[in-house]
């Protein structure tokens, strides 16, 4: 394949020669050979394919198939029966399907429950989740069909009598997870999605990742379903995994909770395990606390290239240097200033408030710096953080942490560089490097005035299209 007329990082015009799966010419004036593609970029910019450094696949994925429930999509309850009215009309005709609901918040609808869902739709299971990830509202029709489950005895306990009466379910995620089958999602719509982005690799950062969700990784990329490059985070189970095709093994991913912190000792084996079995560590901090827990522990057990902090929410002047210190990288999601940074305004004191996401005091304190939108959590365009990171607005305008700006080019490298190595600096487009490209519908100094606004209008997944606009 060719493309022509692009415009590279350092602003000039080129031709770029794809051969199989790498870049093998980049010049002025290529012509096509006898039946080659050509793609006319038009001077629009040619970069690096995106890579989200942390995301979460599976829960995306069913999130792209629920049905939002509450703000800022929803707001009435006339609003919500509405919705829920007309996905139950869009029946397939069994009548078995699930209608999945997330995000609702009392400010809807009140506790809403299965009452108040049969009412609505009574003829579909239902199953709403409410904001919080802690309770499912479910119809009758849906706990008849958890009663008679998967066909398998249970092992997990049951909801009690009031619960079960009320179709109000408060953390029984793995009781609902069991009674439904646990057929992971499909991942062809989330891939789609993630290429219309320009995004050609993700990590995805789930803490239970095992064997089982290593496989169906495999499985699904194996199929054409998952086009991405995908490094997998994981538990100690995936020690084991070995990298299969475009699918490799990550670091250990370890969830730290400051309300209950595991012994430090523990934490120390636990580091030293994932070092010995040739795995980097990347640790949930998403308070002072633990950062400072999880780095003493990086301290004392020894830290290796390619350990990370997620997230590094807090991040006090000593925080940094010690993250420097001990060559930690951090992975954070500049996505929540603008999705969540009206709400850190209002909630965290202002003394706080310069040390929340940052960007400019990690990169001048000598920290590998890189980004993941934390998708479902955040929004998955990149674009959107992009700007973020060098804007610093929040959705509703306003400024956080305004000393923290990166500049664009900065904040594109976040989205880019060796999966294993996060953090690095952007690879130019040159002779030899896999054929990983995305592909903007406008030059370079155009989109820096809004990556926002920016549109990929072709994405190349190891040399071939994987999304054109049309
Ligand atoms: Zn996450």
């Amino acid at each position: 394949m060719l493309i022509r007329n692009a415009q590279l990082l350092s602003g000039t015009i080129a031709d770029v020669r794809i051969d199989d799966t790498r870049i093998a010419a980049v010049d002025r004036g290529l012509t096509a050979g006898p039946g080659e593609p050509v793609l006319d970029a038009g001077g629009g910019a040619l970069l690096p394919g995106l890579h989200d450094h942390h995301t979460h696949l599976l829960a995306l994925a069913s999130s792209l198939e629920s049905l939002r429930c509450g703000p800022p999509e929803v707001l009435t309850e006339e609003h919500l029966e509405m919705r829920l009215r007309e996905r139950a009309a869009q029946s397939d005709g069994s009548h078995a399907d699930w209608i999945r609901g997330v995000g609702y918040h009392e400010s809807v609808a009140g506790d809403i429950d299965r009452a108040w869902l049969d009412r609505v739709v009574p003829d579909r299971p239902v199953r709403i989740q409410h904001r919080s990830g802690r309770l499912w509202i479910v119809n009758s029709r849906g706990l008849a069909q958890l009663a008679a489950g998967a066909g398998q005895p249970g092992t997990v306990p049951s909801p009690d009598h009031d619960a079960l009466a009320a179709g109000r379910l408060l953390d029984a995620d793995r009781w609902l997870r069991e009674r439904l089958g646990g057929q992971p999602p499909a991942l062809h719509r989330v891939s789609a999605r993630l290429a219309s982005f320009g995004v050609t690799g993700v990590t995805d950062a789930g803490a239970r990742n095992s064997p089982e969700e290593y496989r169906h990784f495999v499985e699904c990329t194996a199929r054409g379903e998952l086009q991405q490059h995908l490094l997998v985070m994981g538990d100690a189970s995936l020690d084991g995994a070995a990298d299969t095709g475009s699918v490799r093994r990550g670091p250990t991913k370890i969830y730290l909770r400051e309300s209950a912190l595991p012994a430090p000792d523990d934490l120390c084996v636990s580091i030293g395990r994932s070092h010995a079995a040739g795995r980097a560590v990347a640790v949930h901090c998403v308070t002072e606390t633990e950062v400072v827990f999880a780095i003493s522990a990086l301290a004392s057990a020894g830290s290796r290239p390619g350990d990370r902090i997620e997230h590094a929410s807090v991040a006090p002047p000593d925080v940094l240097s010690l993250l420097a210190e001990h060559g930690l990288t951090v992975v954070t999601q500049p996505n929540f200033v603008r999705e969540r940074g009206d709400a850190y305004l209002a909630d965290i004191p202002g003394r706080e408030q310069p040390w929340l996401y940052r960007g400019r005091a990690f990169l001048e304190a000598g920290i590998a710096l890189a980004a993941g939108t934390d998708a479902p959590l955040g929004d998955p365009n990149p674009w959107f953080a992009m700007q973020a990171a060098v804007d610093r607005r929040t959705l509703g305008g306003r400024v956080l942490g305004d000393a923290e700006a990166l500049t664009p080019e900065e904040a594109l490298a976040l989205f880019s560089g060796d999966p294993l190595a996060p953090g690095g600096s952007l690879a130019c487009i040159t002779a030899g490097i896999p054929a990983d490209l995305c592909l903007l519908d406008r030059p370079w100094a155009a989109a820096c005035t809004n990556l926002a606004a920016v549109k990929v209008i072709a994405t190349v997944q190891s040399g071939r299209l994987s999304w054109q606009r049309i």
